[in-house]
């Protein structure tokens, strides 16, 4: 049986870090299993491929969330990437960090390392951030480039004219001392590609010859001997594929992702004893918070009927899509290089929220049923709207001993007070914003939720009939001393009570953050990576308000 040093799980965000920055030591032999294929596919590196790749079942696991309490009798899609880079290949390229609050609390629920100045110097040294940016905030020598949105769309410029006229200001880096304000946003694109965390991670790493890559690796079970995992069980070629067995001499770290990773724990044995009991799956460690605390973005997306402009609904069909083609081949911008979101809007509920507590997006382009797979054929714009730190949680729970059965993913979304009430006033900023005063040349009239929706009742019944997850589970092997119940990992992302296994991925956040998830999935894999390497921390970040 072969033996490496470290075997990696999954090569999504997080794996892919973990696997350049552990094979920096080049006497380290590492292994990674991914179960889904190479990143060959163009519509992976294509930023407009996105709509592509949103379906396409050989690089997407593409889950179906059970029905919940407050999605009006619906099931949400769930897409989730299945290919070297994981989701950050077929993700919404948006780079957003959240905010400084976000890891405080982190740090205050007993995560010793995790506040904001500890966790700053890692989003700085995994970036280029091209353009604007202070330099206590952005880091300019890292593998991940972040660069802002060129195209200057009249809609896009309208609608921040719009908001700076409701009172929001313009913001020149969210991702710098404040978030609040609106802006284009910012991507991890270069040259008009997408830098997914293969591409900027990953393979170079591979190239450096002490890291094994292997795709069409579905793992079925982790293998634990006593309370020590040493090593990996998987099917080369998936569910009729060879059993194969790999042995790791230092540790085995589970990346696959905040819906994956609990059931790949679960069908080890490690979860809680009920769950396990009643799928038949002998209960090697009992851990009652393995898939559970699940949460979500749930955005409703208003839209407006658009007049005297071509939104993106008409620039992708016909001769226009043949220009842009042509465009993005010679100068590899245009419409080929967009991302599904145009700019960012961060602001609050209501005066006494603490900080920014929504999260407005605008795109001059409008989708079938609020979902972002398929364009709608008449002019239209968009403001998604959602909740930044939800309350309501769920879980993940395999749903039998198959390791290719997806598993039951119930994200709870709206079931606390606050959720609702916060995204009903999200709803009601947006129809401001769509229908401001910079916007009016172009506002035909509000499609949805529709003018006849008026009182927070009905909006909220709006809000349940057409939201839509915004793609960021997290929090379902959350990091938490040993004392929580429902923690599952500790502040070295280890996992109570076992030996020689880590997760490392978005589900160990204990708390969703303000922000999409991929740069501080990112930034938990490089910080783990120096506990995994016991190197000192980077000195953190000198901030006012810090002691
Ligand atoms: C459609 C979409 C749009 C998004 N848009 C944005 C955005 O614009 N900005 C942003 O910041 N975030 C966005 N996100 C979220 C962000 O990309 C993810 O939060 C982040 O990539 C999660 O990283 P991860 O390492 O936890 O998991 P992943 O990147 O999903 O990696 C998990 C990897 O593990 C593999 N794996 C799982 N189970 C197994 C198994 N049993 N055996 C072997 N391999 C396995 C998977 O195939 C995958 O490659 C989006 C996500 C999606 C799906």
């Amino acid at each position: 049986m072969e033996t490496f040093d470290y075997v990696i799980i999954g090569a999504g965000s997080a794996g892919s870090v973990l696997a350049n920055r552990l094979g920096e030591d080049l006497g380290t032999k590492i292994c990674v299993l991914e179960a889904g294929p190479s990143d060959w596919h163009p519509y992976i590196h294509l930023p407009a491929g996105f709509i592509k790749t949103f379906h396409m079942k050989s690089i997407n696991w593409a889950y179906q969330q059970e029905v919940g309490p407050w999605t009006g009798g619906r099931s949400i899609y769930a897409p989730r990437g299945k290919t070297l880079g994981g989701s950050s290949s077929i993700n919404g390229h948006i780079y957003n960090r959240g905010q400084r609050q976000d890891f405080d609390t982190w740090a205050q629920m007993g995560n010793r390392g995790w506040g904001y100045p500890d966790v700053l110097p890692y989003f700085k040294r995994l970036e280029r951030r091209v353009g604007e940016g202070d330099e206590t905030y952005r880091g300019r020598s890292g593998a991940l480039t972040v660069t802002t949105m060129e195209w200057k769309d009249p809609l896009c410029e309208a609608f921040m004219e719009g908001a700076v006229s409701l009172g929001i200001p313009k913001n020149p880096d969210y991702n710098g001392a404040i978030q609040e304000g609106v802006s284009y946003c910012q991507r991890t694109i270069e040259g008009g590609l997408r830098m997914s965390a293969a591409k900027a991670f990953l393979h170079p790493a591979k190239k450096r010859g002490n890291v094994d890559v292997r795709t069409h690796a579905h793992v079925t079970n982790i293998i634990l001997e006593g309370k020590r995992a040493v090593g990996v069980r998987y099917l080369k070629g998936g569910r009729n594929g060879t059993p194969v067995e790999v042995r790791a001499s230092k540790e085995v770290i589970l990346s696959g992702g905040s819906y994956n990773s609990p059931q790949v724990l679960q069908l080890s044995g490690v979860g809680s004893p009920e769950l396990l009991k009643s799928l038949g799956i002998e209960v090697r460690h009992a851990l009652p918070g393995v898939g559970e605390g699940l949460q979500d973005h749930y955005a409703p997306r208003s839209v407006a009927r658009v007049k005297n402009i071509k939104t993106i609904n008409e620039l992708r069909r016909g001769w226009h899509l043949w220009v842009e083609v042509l465009k993005w081949a010679a100068t590899r911008r245009g419409l080929l290089s967009l991302s599904p979101t145009m700019v960012y809007c961060f602001w609050h509920s209501g005066e006494t929220a603490e900080s920014s507590d929504l999260q407005l997006t605008f795109t001059p382009a409008s989708y079938k049923e609020g979902v972002q797979g398929e364009l709608e054929d008449e002019p239209g714009m968009t403001v998604a709207s959602w909740q930044q730190r939800p309350e309501s949680r769920g879980y993940v729970r395999a749903r039998s001993s198959d390791p290719f059965e997806p598993p039951i993913i119930q994200t709870n979304y709206l079931m606390e007070e606050v959720d609702r009430r916060v995204v009903v006033a999200g709803m009601k900023l947006a129809r401001r914003l769509l229908a401001s005063e910079p916007l009016k040349p172009y506002y035909a009239y509000e499609d949805f939720p529709g003018p006849k929706v008026q009182s927070d009742d009905e909006f909220l019944a709006a809000v349940t009939e057409r939201g839509t997850t915004t793609f960021h589970p997290g929090c379902t092997c959350r990091m938490g001393p040993a004392s929580a119940s429902w923690a599952v990992v500790d502040d070295q992302l280890r996992v109570h009570g076992l030996q020689g296994l880590r997760v490392i991925d978005a589900s160990i956040m204990p708390r969703m953050i303000s922000a999409n998830l991929n740069a501080s999935t990112l930034m938990i894999a490089d910080k783990a990576s120096d506990l995994i390497r016991g190197k000192v921390a980077p000195e953190s970040v000198k901030l006012a308000g810090y002691a």
